[in-house]
């Protein structure tokens, strides 16, 4: 059971989804420093958080807010640093639907720019 189902059975506050989430964290611990020797950036998002009660589909803060980390700086296509974060900044969803955008090297995709260190394409 992933960590999606485990909120939706046990809720956004129950011990099981929380022990879920630790699992993933976990995972990311003994995985990360891996990728980033190899030469990756990571980041790591939600597409969405979960309520008390189980629930996504909402506009309560607890099921749209996410998190988002960057470990190293984020590249585009071309290698080039796009995006260090702002460690006061509090992007939105949308806002981090723009920075996947852009890493994935779309054009006019609409979206509004994260907040961050931005590095114009050249
Ligand atoms: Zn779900």
């Amino acid at each position: 059971m992933n960590v999606d189902d485990e909120g939706h059975r046990s809720g956004g506050v129950s011990r099981a989804y929380d022990r879920k989430a630790r699992r993933q964290g976990d995972l990311l611990a003994r995985w990360a420093p891996r990728w980033r020797a190899a030469g990756y950036a990571l980041l790591v998002t939600a597409d969405h958080g979960m309520s008390d009660l189980g629930e996504h589909s909402g506009p309560e803060a607890a099921e749209t807010r996410v998190p988002l980390y960057t470990l190293g700086p984020v590249g585009g296509p071309a290698g080039e640093a796009l995006f260090l974060p702002d460690p006061h900044g509090s992007p939105t969803q949308l806002q981090i639907a723009g920075l996947l955008a852009e890493i994935l090297g779309l054009r006019d995709h609409g979206f509004a720019a994260p907040q961050g260190i931005l590095t114009p394409r050249a």
